[in-house]
Protein backbone atom coordinates (compact mmCIF):
# COMPACT_ATOMS: atom_id res chain seq x y z
CA UNK A 1 0.00 0.00 0.00
CA UNK A 2 1.23 3.21 -1.06
CA UNK A 3 1.60 6.22 1.40
CA UNK A 4 1.07 9.39 -0.56
CA UNK A 5 1.82 12.92 1.29
CA UNK A 6 1.40 16.20 0.88
CA UNK A 7 4.23 18.95 0.00
CA UNK A 8 4.38 21.87 2.48
CA UNK A 9 7.11 24.09 3.10
CA UNK A 10 9.44 22.08 0.65
CA UNK A 11 8.92 18.93 2.06
CA UNK A 12 6.58 15.92 2.42
CA UNK A 13 3.89 15.95 5.36
CA UNK A 14 1.20 14.15 6.74
CA UNK A 15 -1.92 15.44 7.55
CA UNK A 16 -1.79 17.64 10.69
CA UNK A 17 -4.66 15.50 12.26
CA UNK A 18 -3.37 12.09 10.96
CA UNK A 19 -6.35 11.22 8.87
CA UNK A 20 -5.94 9.47 5.42
CA UNK A 21 -8.01 8.32 2.41
CA UNK A 22 -8.15 5.62 0.09
CA UNK A 23 -7.16 6.21 -3.28
CA UNK A 24 -8.31 3.53 -5.66
CA UNK A 25 -7.21 1.88 -9.26
CA UNK A 26 -10.52 2.02 -11.44
CA UNK A 27 -9.30 -0.72 -13.71
CA UNK A 28 -8.80 -3.31 -10.97
CA UNK A 29 -11.45 -1.87 -8.26
CA UNK A 30 -9.18 -1.73 -5.48
CA UNK A 31 -7.31 0.60 -2.91
CA UNK A 32 -3.58 0.64 -4.10
CA UNK A 33 -2.85 4.18 -1.28
CA UNK A 34 -3.33 6.21 1.08
CA UNK A 35 -3.49 10.08 1.29
CA UNK A 36 -3.42 12.65 3.75
CA UNK A 37 -6.98 14.48 4.25
CA UNK A 38 -5.80 18.03 4.82
CA UNK A 39 -7.57 20.12 7.35
CA UNK A 40 -7.64 23.91 7.97
CA UNK A 41 -4.73 23.37 9.83
CA UNK A 42 -2.83 22.22 6.79
CA UNK A 43 -3.63 25.24 4.67
CA UNK A 44 -2.76 27.70 7.51
CA UNK A 45 0.58 25.78 7.05
CA UNK A 46 0.84 26.08 3.52
CA UNK A 47 -0.68 29.27 2.95
CA UNK A 48 2.06 30.59 5.51
CA UNK A 49 5.00 28.70 4.41
CA UNK A 50 3.84 30.32 0.46
CA UNK A 51 3.93 33.90 2.15
CA UNK A 52 7.01 33.50 3.37
CA UNK A 53 8.21 31.95 0.23
CA UNK A 54 6.65 34.84 -1.88
CA UNK A 55 8.93 38.14 -1.01
CA UNK A 56 11.96 35.71 -2.31
CA UNK A 57 10.28 34.34 -5.61
CA UNK A 58 8.58 37.14 -6.63
CA UNK A 59 12.32 39.14 -6.36
CA UNK A 60 14.25 36.48 -8.73
CA UNK A 61 14.36 37.60 -12.08
CA UNK A 62 12.04 35.78 -14.41
CA UNK A 63 15.02 33.89 -16.34
CA UNK A 64 16.12 32.68 -12.95
CA UNK A 65 11.81 31.67 -12.33
CA UNK A 66 11.99 30.02 -16.25
CA UNK A 67 14.73 28.03 -15.12
CA UNK A 68 13.31 26.59 -12.83
CA UNK A 69 10.09 25.45 -14.68
CA UNK A 70 12.44 24.05 -17.25
CA UNK A 71 14.45 22.16 -14.47
CA UNK A 72 10.88 20.68 -13.06
CA UNK A 73 10.18 19.79 -16.56
CA UNK A 74 13.03 17.53 -17.02
CA UNK A 75 12.66 15.55 -14.32
CA UNK A 76 8.84 15.32 -15.40
CA UNK A 77 10.67 13.46 -18.81
CA UNK A 78 13.14 11.76 -16.94
CA UNK A 79 10.02 9.95 -15.07
CA UNK A 80 8.16 10.00 -18.31
CA UNK A 81 7.39 6.40 -18.34
CA UNK A 82 6.28 5.88 -14.26
CA UNK A 83 4.25 8.81 -14.83
CA UNK A 84 2.34 7.73 -17.67
CA UNK A 85 1.86 4.33 -15.57
CA UNK A 86 0.76 6.18 -12.00
CA UNK A 87 -1.78 8.18 -14.02
CA UNK A 88 -3.09 4.75 -15.95
CA UNK A 89 -3.43 3.40 -12.67
CA UNK A 90 -5.31 6.23 -10.85
CA UNK A 91 -7.41 6.95 -13.50
CA UNK A 92 -7.62 4.18 -15.24
CA UNK A 93 -7.09 5.36 -18.54
CA UNK A 94 -5.11 3.60 -21.39
CA UNK A 95 -1.40 3.77 -20.40
CA UNK A 96 -0.87 4.35 -24.24
CA UNK A 97 -3.03 7.83 -23.52
CA UNK A 98 -1.30 8.66 -20.60
CA UNK A 99 2.07 8.36 -22.36
CA UNK A 100 1.70 9.99 -25.60
CA UNK A 101 -1.12 12.82 -24.28
CA UNK A 102 -1.04 13.53 -20.58
CA UNK A 103 2.54 13.50 -19.80
CA UNK A 104 4.05 15.39 -22.59
CA UNK A 105 1.34 17.50 -22.29
CA UNK A 106 2.54 18.25 -18.33
CA UNK A 107 6.01 18.55 -19.79
CA UNK A 108 4.85 21.11 -22.88
CA UNK A 109 3.25 22.85 -19.89
CA UNK A 110 5.91 23.67 -17.75
CA UNK A 111 8.22 24.52 -20.76
CA UNK A 112 5.47 26.66 -22.26
CA UNK A 113 5.29 28.52 -19.22
CA UNK A 114 8.91 28.73 -18.49
CA UNK A 115 8.96 30.59 -22.01
CA UNK A 116 6.03 32.72 -21.22
CA UNK A 117 8.25 33.82 -17.80
CA UNK A 118 10.36 35.52 -20.19
CA UNK A 119 8.55 36.86 -22.52
CA UNK A 120 5.36 38.29 -21.04
CA UNK A 121 5.61 42.10 -21.34
CA UNK A 122 3.27 44.81 -20.13
CA UNK A 123 1.90 47.93 -21.69
CA UNK A 124 3.07 51.62 -22.01
CA UNK A 125 0.39 54.51 -23.36
CA UNK A 126 2.13 57.67 -24.13
CA UNK A 127 -0.21 60.99 -23.50
CA UNK A 128 -0.31 64.25 -26.06
CA UNK A 129 -0.36 66.17 -22.57
CA UNK A 130 2.96 65.17 -21.84
CA UNK A 131 2.77 61.91 -19.87
CA UNK A 132 3.35 58.63 -19.81
CA UNK A 133 1.50 55.45 -18.86
CA UNK A 134 2.76 52.37 -17.76
CA UNK A 135 1.32 48.88 -16.29
CA UNK A 136 3.29 47.36 -13.94
CA UNK A 137 2.29 43.33 -14.06
CA UNK A 138 2.70 42.10 -10.73
CA UNK A 139 2.00 38.83 -8.97
CA UNK A 140 -0.82 38.54 -6.52
CA UNK A 141 1.04 36.75 -3.86
CA UNK A 142 -0.42 33.24 -2.37
CA UNK A 143 -2.97 31.89 -5.08
CA UNK A 144 -4.87 28.72 -4.81
CA UNK A 145 -4.82 26.07 -8.11
CA UNK A 146 -7.25 23.22 -7.98
CA UNK A 147 -7.29 20.71 -10.45
CA UNK A 148 -10.05 17.95 -11.47
CA UNK A 149 -9.17 14.04 -11.60
CA UNK A 150 -9.66 13.61 -15.51
CA UNK A 151 -6.50 14.73 -16.68
CA UNK A 152 -4.83 15.33 -13.11
CA UNK A 153 -0.97 16.07 -14.04
CA UNK A 154 -1.77 17.45 -17.49
CA UNK A 155 -4.66 20.24 -15.67
CA UNK A 156 -2.08 20.55 -12.57
CA UNK A 157 0.88 21.81 -14.61
CA UNK A 158 -1.19 24.03 -16.44
CA UNK A 159 -1.91 26.35 -13.34
CA UNK A 160 0.94 26.11 -11.30
CA UNK A 161 3.21 26.70 -14.22
CA UNK A 162 1.87 30.10 -14.86
CA UNK A 163 1.25 31.11 -11.40
CA UNK A 164 4.91 30.56 -10.45
CA UNK A 165 6.31 31.80 -13.80
CA UNK A 166 4.67 35.47 -13.47
CA UNK A 167 6.32 35.28 -9.43
CA UNK A 168 3.50 33.72 -7.05
CA UNK A 169 3.11 31.20 -4.62
CA UNK A 170 0.36 28.31 -4.85
CA UNK A 171 -1.05 26.14 -2.68
CA UNK A 172 -2.60 23.53 -4.78
CA UNK A 173 -5.25 20.70 -4.25
CA UNK A 174 -5.60 17.75 -6.67
CA UNK A 175 -8.38 15.77 -6.93
CA UNK A 176 -9.01 13.11 -3.67
CA UNK A 177 -10.10 11.09 -7.15
CA UNK A 178 -6.64 11.26 -8.38
CA UNK A 179 -3.81 11.59 -5.72
CA UNK A 180 -0.95 9.86 -7.32
CA UNK A 181 1.08 11.69 -10.15
CA UNK A 182 0.93 15.17 -8.09
CA UNK A 183 2.34 13.19 -5.46
CA UNK A 184 5.28 11.96 -7.52
CA UNK A 185 5.61 15.42 -8.84
CA UNK A 186 6.08 17.04 -5.00
CA UNK A 187 8.90 14.59 -4.75
CA UNK A 188 10.40 15.99 -8.46
CA UNK A 189 9.79 19.75 -6.56
CA UNK A 190 12.03 18.62 -3.59
CA UNK A 191 14.69 16.65 -5.70
CA UNK A 192 15.37 19.92 -7.82
CA UNK A 193 15.47 21.76 -4.31
CA UNK A 194 12.27 23.97 -5.49
CA UNK A 195 12.75 27.01 -2.88
CA UNK A 196 10.55 25.39 0.17
CA UNK A 197 7.13 27.10 -0.40
CA UNK A 198 7.12 28.66 -3.87
CA UNK A 199 4.63 25.31 -3.99
CA UNK A 200 2.58 23.39 -1.63
CA UNK A 201 0.18 21.03 -2.78
CA UNK A 202 -2.56 19.58 -0.14
CA UNK A 203 -4.50 16.45 -0.37
CA UNK A 204 -8.18 15.79 0.49
CA UNK A 205 -11.03 16.20 -0.49
CA UNK A 206 -13.46 19.35 -1.81
CA UNK A 207 -15.57 20.05 0.96
CA UNK A 208 -12.89 19.95 3.39
CA UNK A 209 -9.54 20.93 2.31
CA UNK A 210 -10.63 22.47 -0.79
CA UNK A 211 -13.31 25.04 0.74
CA UNK A 212 -10.57 25.54 3.69
CA UNK A 213 -8.32 26.75 0.64
CA UNK A 214 -10.66 29.30 -1.55
CA UNK A 215 -12.03 30.89 1.82
CA UNK A 216 -8.67 31.20 3.69
CA UNK A 217 -7.97 34.87 4.23
CA UNK A 218 -4.64 34.68 2.70
CA UNK A 219 -5.35 33.22 -0.62
CA UNK A 220 -5.73 36.14 -3.33
CA UNK A 221 -6.44 34.37 -6.16
CA UNK A 222 -8.08 30.89 -7.28
CA UNK A 223 -7.57 29.03 -10.59
CA UNK A 224 -10.32 26.25 -10.58
CA UNK A 225 -11.05 23.38 -12.79
CA UNK A 226 -13.79 20.98 -12.22
CA UNK A 227 -17.61 20.47 -12.03
CA UNK A 228 -20.12 23.97 -12.94
CA UNK A 229 -21.83 23.17 -9.64
CA UNK A 230 -18.44 22.91 -7.70
CA UNK A 231 -17.10 26.27 -9.61
CA UNK A 232 -20.89 27.90 -8.42
CA UNK A 233 -19.87 27.13 -4.39
CA UNK A 234 -16.04 28.17 -5.39
CA UNK A 235 -17.64 31.46 -6.37
CA UNK A 236 -19.81 31.94 -3.34
CA UNK A 237 -17.01 31.63 -0.90
CA UNK A 238 -14.74 34.06 -2.93
CA UNK A 239 -17.11 36.59 -3.36
CA UNK A 240 -17.20 37.96 0.23
CA UNK A 241 -13.02 38.43 -0.36
CA UNK A 242 -13.20 40.05 -3.44
CA UNK A 243 -10.57 37.22 -5.00
CA UNK A 244 -10.14 36.83 -8.70
CA UNK A 245 -11.46 33.93 -10.06
CA UNK A 246 -10.98 31.47 -13.18
CA UNK A 247 -13.52 29.65 -13.68
CA UNK A 248 -13.01 26.33 -16.31
CA UNK A 249 -16.37 24.31 -15.82
CA UNK A 250 -18.39 21.71 -17.58
CA UNK A 251 -19.86 21.41 -20.62
CA UNK A 252 -21.76 19.82 -23.06
CA UNK A 253 -20.09 20.70 -26.08
CA UNK A 254 -21.74 20.18 -30.10
CA UNK A 255 -20.01 18.00 -32.86
CA UNK A 256 -21.65 19.31 -36.48
CA UNK A 257 -21.70 17.34 -38.90
CA UNK A 258 -22.77 18.84 -42.52
CA UNK A 259 -23.27 17.00 -45.57
CA UNK A 260 -20.85 18.39 -47.24
CA UNK A 261 -17.93 17.10 -45.21
CA UNK A 262 -15.17 14.89 -45.83
CA UNK A 263 -17.27 11.76 -44.71
CA UNK A 264 -14.10 9.62 -43.32
CA UNK A 265 -12.66 12.81 -41.91
CA UNK A 266 -15.51 13.84 -39.86
CA UNK A 267 -16.41 10.11 -38.40
CA UNK A 268 -13.10 9.53 -36.95
CA UNK A 269 -12.91 13.20 -35.43
CA UNK A 270 -16.43 12.53 -34.14
CA UNK A 271 -15.50 9.04 -32.66
CA UNK A 272 -12.43 10.78 -30.97
CA UNK A 273 -14.04 13.79 -29.52
CA UNK A 274 -16.80 11.96 -28.18
CA UNK A 275 -14.59 8.90 -26.48
CA UNK A 276 -11.33 10.21 -26.39
CA UNK A 277 -10.26 9.17 -22.37
CA UNK A 278 -13.30 7.28 -22.04
CA UNK A 279 -15.16 10.74 -22.80
CA UNK A 280 -14.13 12.05 -19.68
CA UNK A 281 -12.61 15.33 -21.20
CA UNK A 282 -14.78 18.85 -20.87
CA UNK A 283 -13.52 19.29 -24.29
CA UNK A 284 -15.25 16.11 -25.52
CA UNK A 285 -18.08 16.22 -27.92
CA UNK A 286 -21.18 14.40 -26.62
CA UNK A 287 -23.24 15.46 -28.57
CA UNK A 288 -23.53 14.88 -32.33
CA UNK A 289 -25.32 17.10 -34.78
CA UNK A 290 -25.65 15.63 -38.32
CA UNK A 291 -27.41 17.01 -41.24
CA UNK A 292 -30.70 14.83 -42.27
CA UNK A 293 -29.59 14.14 -45.65
CA UNK A 294 -26.70 12.34 -44.09
CA UNK A 295 -28.35 11.21 -40.72
CA UNK A 296 -28.77 7.51 -41.67
CA UNK A 297 -25.08 7.03 -43.11
CA UNK A 298 -23.39 9.08 -40.75
CA UNK A 299 -25.24 7.32 -38.05
CA UNK A 300 -24.55 3.38 -38.94
CA UNK A 301 -20.84 3.86 -39.66
CA UNK A 302 -20.77 5.85 -36.36
CA UNK A 303 -22.09 2.68 -34.82
CA UNK A 304 -19.70 0.17 -36.26
CA UNK A 305 -16.85 2.22 -35.19
CA UNK A 306 -17.60 2.78 -31.87
CA UNK A 307 -18.93 -0.89 -31.50
CA UNK A 308 -15.34 -1.90 -32.63
CA UNK A 309 -13.49 0.20 -29.73
CA UNK A 310 -11.74 -1.68 -27.67
CA UNK A 311 -12.20 -1.38 -23.88
CA UNK A 312 -9.51 -2.89 -22.25
CA UNK A 313 -6.99 -3.37 -19.25
CA UNK A 314 -5.66 0.07 -19.47
CA UNK A 315 -2.43 -1.69 -19.71
CA UNK A 316 -2.83 -3.45 -22.75
CA UNK A 317 -1.09 -1.67 -25.44
CA UNK A 318 -4.39 -1.59 -28.02
CA UNK A 319 -6.93 -0.90 -25.63
CA UNK A 320 -8.61 2.40 -26.56
CA UNK A 321 -11.19 2.91 -24.06
CA UNK A 322 -10.09 2.45 -20.03
CA UNK A 323 -12.15 2.06 -16.70
CA UNK A 324 -14.01 5.01 -16.00
CA UNK A 325 -12.67 6.78 -12.90
CA UNK A 326 -14.68 5.62 -10.00
CA UNK A 327 -17.43 2.96 -8.76
CA UNK A 328 -19.64 6.58 -8.25
CA UNK A 329 -19.14 7.55 -11.82
CA UNK A 330 -19.77 4.25 -13.71
CA UNK A 331 -22.78 4.56 -11.59
CA UNK A 332 -23.55 8.44 -12.61
CA UNK A 333 -22.83 7.40 -16.26
CA UNK A 334 -25.17 4.48 -16.10
CA UNK A 335 -27.83 6.42 -14.63
CA UNK A 336 -27.86 8.69 -17.24
CA UNK A 337 -28.00 6.35 -19.91
CA UNK A 338 -31.09 4.68 -18.03
CA UNK A 339 -32.31 8.37 -17.64
CA UNK A 340 -31.91 8.94 -21.60
CA UNK A 341 -34.32 5.30 -22.37
CA UNK A 342 -36.65 6.99 -19.88
CA UNK A 343 -36.90 10.06 -22.00
CA UNK A 344 -37.65 7.94 -25.29
CA UNK A 345 -33.88 7.16 -26.63
CA UNK A 346 -32.75 4.42 -28.46
CA UNK A 347 -29.20 2.96 -27.18
CA UNK A 348 -27.65 1.94 -30.94
CA UNK A 349 -24.88 0.50 -28.59
CA UNK A 350 -23.06 0.08 -25.49
CA UNK A 351 -25.29 1.00 -22.53
CA UNK A 352 -24.15 -1.52 -20.05
CA UNK A 353 -21.02 -1.91 -17.45
CA UNK A 354 -18.38 -3.70 -19.73
CA UNK A 355 -16.71 -6.76 -18.08
CA UNK A 356 -12.94 -7.25 -19.38
CA UNK A 357 -11.22 -10.41 -19.82
CA UNK A 358 -8.74 -11.69 -17.88
CA UNK A 359 -8.11 -12.18 -13.63
CA UNK A 360 -6.64 -8.94 -13.32
CA UNK A 361 -9.68 -6.27 -14.55
CA UNK A 362 -12.40 -8.54 -13.12
CA UNK A 363 -13.53 -5.81 -10.54
CA UNK A 364 -12.80 -2.70 -12.98
CA UNK A 365 -15.23 -0.37 -13.35
CA UNK A 366 -15.22 -0.40 -17.28
CA UNK A 367 -18.40 0.87 -19.32
CA UNK A 368 -19.42 0.11 -23.00
CA UNK A 369 -18.93 3.21 -25.43
CA UNK A 370 -22.36 3.81 -26.06
CA UNK A 371 -24.50 6.16 -28.87
CA UNK A 372 -28.32 7.23 -28.67
CA UNK A 373 -30.25 8.87 -30.71
CA UNK A 374 -34.25 9.36 -30.46
CA UNK A 375 -33.88 12.11 -28.10
CA UNK A 376 -34.95 16.01 -28.19
CA UNK A 377 -32.51 18.45 -27.74
CA UNK A 378 -33.97 19.72 -24.24
CA UNK A 379 -33.80 16.37 -22.88
CA UNK A 380 -31.79 15.45 -19.97
CA UNK A 381 -28.87 13.94 -22.06
CA UNK A 382 -28.74 16.39 -24.12
CA UNK A 383 -28.45 19.21 -21.72
CA UNK A 384 -26.44 17.51 -18.94
CA UNK A 385 -22.90 16.37 -18.77
CA UNK A 386 -22.39 13.38 -18.47
CA UNK A 387 -18.76 13.00 -18.79
CA UNK A 388 -18.78 9.82 -19.57
CA UNK A 389 -18.01 7.21 -23.12
CA UNK A 390 -21.80 8.17 -24.00
CA UNK A 391 -22.80 10.38 -27.06
CA UNK A 392 -26.23 11.34 -28.50
CA UNK A 393 -27.29 11.89 -32.28
CA UNK A 394 -29.37 14.61 -33.15
CA UNK A 395 -30.56 15.64 -37.05
CA UNK A 396 -30.86 18.24 -38.57
CA UNK A 397 -32.27 20.08 -41.42
CA UNK A 398 -30.75 23.41 -42.25
CA UNK A 399 -27.61 25.57 -40.82
CA UNK A 400 -29.87 28.01 -38.77
CA UNK A 401 -31.32 24.77 -36.96
CA UNK A 402 -27.98 23.26 -36.41
CA UNK A 403 -26.31 26.48 -34.68
CA UNK A 404 -29.79 26.47 -32.55
CA UNK A 405 -29.36 23.00 -31.61
CA UNK A 406 -25.67 23.90 -30.87
CA UNK A 407 -26.22 26.85 -28.57
CA UNK A 408 -29.72 25.31 -26.35
CA UNK A 409 -27.55 24.07 -23.40
CA UNK A 410 -26.62 26.48 -20.67
CA UNK A 411 -23.07 25.53 -21.56
CA UNK A 412 -20.63 26.67 -23.78
CA UNK A 413 -17.12 25.59 -23.73
CA UNK A 414 -16.39 23.80 -27.30
CA UNK A 415 -17.33 22.40 -30.44
CA UNK A 416 -16.25 21.36 -33.72
CA UNK A 417 -17.80 21.45 -36.94
CA UNK A 418 -17.22 19.73 -40.35
CA UNK A 419 -17.74 20.85 -43.51
CA UNK A 420 -15.79 21.68 -46.81
CA UNK A 421 -17.58 24.97 -46.85
CA UNK A 422 -14.94 27.65 -46.03
CA UNK A 423 -17.69 30.08 -45.80
CA UNK A 424 -20.06 28.46 -44.10
CA UNK A 425 -16.76 27.53 -41.59
CA UNK A 426 -16.53 30.87 -40.76
CA UNK A 427 -19.71 31.65 -40.76
CA UNK A 428 -20.96 28.87 -38.08
CA UNK A 429 -18.26 29.50 -36.09
CA UNK A 430 -18.90 32.88 -35.14
CA UNK A 431 -22.76 31.52 -33.94
CA UNK A 432 -21.71 29.11 -31.92
CA UNK A 433 -21.95 30.14 -28.39
CA UNK A 434 -18.58 28.37 -26.96
CA UNK A 435 -15.19 29.85 -26.07
CA UNK A 436 -13.21 27.32 -28.39
CA UNK A 437 -14.48 25.91 -31.96
CA UNK A 438 -12.45 23.15 -33.91
CA UNK A 439 -13.10 23.26 -37.84
CA UNK A 440 -12.60 20.03 -39.72
CA UNK A 441 -10.29 19.01 -36.24
CA UNK A 442 -10.73 18.41 -32.49
CA UNK A 443 -8.64 19.31 -30.04
CA UNK A 444 -5.50 20.21 -31.78
CA UNK A 445 -4.45 22.52 -29.38
CA UNK A 446 -1.45 25.48 -29.11
CA UNK A 447 -0.68 26.71 -25.50
CA UNK A 448 -1.10 30.41 -26.92
CA UNK A 449 -4.45 30.45 -27.42
CA UNK A 450 -7.18 31.68 -25.03
CA UNK A 451 -9.09 28.10 -23.69
CA UNK A 452 -12.20 28.82 -21.57
CA UNK A 453 -16.06 28.81 -21.97
CA UNK A 454 -18.91 31.18 -21.89
CA UNK A 455 -22.64 30.81 -20.34
CA UNK A 456 -22.10 28.08 -17.18
CA UNK A 457 -18.92 26.81 -18.53
CA UNK A 458 -17.07 28.91 -16.94
CA UNK A 459 -14.99 32.66 -16.56
CA UNK A 460 -12.00 33.72 -17.51
CA UNK A 461 -9.36 31.86 -19.94
CA UNK A 462 -6.41 30.02 -19.46
CA UNK A 463 -3.71 29.74 -22.05
CA UNK A 464 -0.56 32.14 -23.31
CA UNK A 465 -0.47 35.68 -22.32
CA UNK A 466 -3.88 35.17 -20.92
CA UNK A 467 -2.59 33.39 -18.02
CA UNK A 468 -0.07 35.30 -17.09
CA UNK A 469 -2.49 38.26 -17.17
CA UNK A 470 -4.75 36.48 -14.75
CA UNK A 471 -2.01 35.53 -12.18
CA UNK A 472 -0.58 38.89 -11.83
CA UNK A 473 -1.93 42.16 -11.15
CA UNK A 474 -2.00 45.73 -13.39
CA UNK A 475 -1.09 48.69 -11.66
CA UNK A 476 -1.40 51.92 -14.14
CA UNK A 477 2.17 54.34 -12.97
CA UNK A 478 1.01 57.94 -14.94
CA UNK A 479 4.47 59.92 -14.96
CA UNK A 480 4.15 63.46 -15.75
CA UNK A 481 7.32 64.97 -17.73
P1 LIG B 1 -15.25 18.57 -9.20
O1 LIG B 1 -15.85 19.91 -9.37
O2 LIG B 1 -15.99 17.56 -8.44
O3 LIG B 1 -13.83 18.67 -8.49
C1 LIG B 1 -12.79 19.46 -9.02
C2 LIG B 1 -11.85 19.86 -7.89
O4 LIG B 1 -12.54 20.74 -7.01
C3 LIG B 1 -11.38 18.68 -7.04
O5 LIG B 1 -10.04 18.89 -6.69
C4 LIG B 1 -12.29 18.79 -5.83
O6 LIG B 1 -11.75 18.22 -4.67
C5 LIG B 1 -12.39 20.29 -5.68
N1 LIG B 1 -13.55 20.76 -4.91
C6 LIG B 1 -14.77 20.18 -4.79
N2 LIG B 1 -15.55 20.92 -3.97
C7 LIG B 1 -14.82 21.99 -3.59
C8 LIG B 1 -15.08 23.12 -2.76
N3 LIG B 1 -16.24 23.31 -2.15
N4 LIG B 1 -14.10 24.03 -2.61
C9 LIG B 1 -12.92 23.88 -3.22
N5 LIG B 1 -12.61 22.83 -3.99
C10 LIG B 1 -13.54 21.90 -4.19
O7 LIG B 1 -14.92 18.07 -10.67
P2 LIG B 1 -14.36 16.65 -11.10
O8 LIG B 1 -15.48 15.67 -10.97
O9 LIG B 1 -13.06 16.39 -10.43
O10 LIG B 1 -14.04 16.91 -12.64
C11 LIG B 1 -14.97 16.78 -13.66
C12 LIG B 1 -15.51 18.13 -14.07
O11 LIG B 1 -14.45 18.99 -14.43
C13 LIG B 1 -16.40 18.04 -15.27
O12 LIG B 1 -17.53 18.85 -15.07
C14 LIG B 1 -15.54 18.61 -16.37
O13 LIG B 1 -16.24 19.16 -17.45
C15 LIG B 1 -14.76 19.62 -15.65
N6 LIG B 1 -13.54 19.96 -16.38
C16 LIG B 1 -13.47 21.17 -17.01
C17 LIG B 1 -12.34 21.51 -17.74
C18 LIG B 1 -12.23 22.85 -18.44
O14 LIG B 1 -11.14 23.21 -18.84
N7 LIG B 1 -13.30 23.59 -18.60
C19 LIG B 1 -11.27 20.61 -17.82
C20 LIG B 1 -11.40 19.38 -17.18
C21 LIG B 1 -12.53 19.07 -16.45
Amino acid sequence: MLQLQNLIDGEHRAAAAGVTFDAWEPAVGRVYAQAPESGAGDVDSAVGAAKRAFPGWRSLPAADRSLWLNRLADLVQRDADALAEAESRDTGKPLSLARTLDVPRAIANLRFFAGAATQFASEAHAMEAGAINYTLRQPHGVVACISPWNLPLYLLTWKIAPALAAGNCVVAKPSEVTPLTASLFAGLCIEAGLPAGVLNILHGHGAGVGQAIVSHPGVRAISFTGGTVTGRHIAAAAAPHFKKLSLELGGKNPTLVFADADFDAALAGTVRAAFANQGEICLCGSRVLVEKSIYATFCDALVERVKALRVGDPLEPETEQGALVSAAHLDKVLGAVAAARADGGRVLCGGERARVEGERCREGWFMQPTVIDGLSAGSRANQEEIFGPVATLLPFETEAEAIEIANCTAYGLAASLWSRDVQRCHRVAAELESGLVWVNTWMLRDLRTPMGGVKHSGQGREGGFEAMRFFTEPRNVCVKY
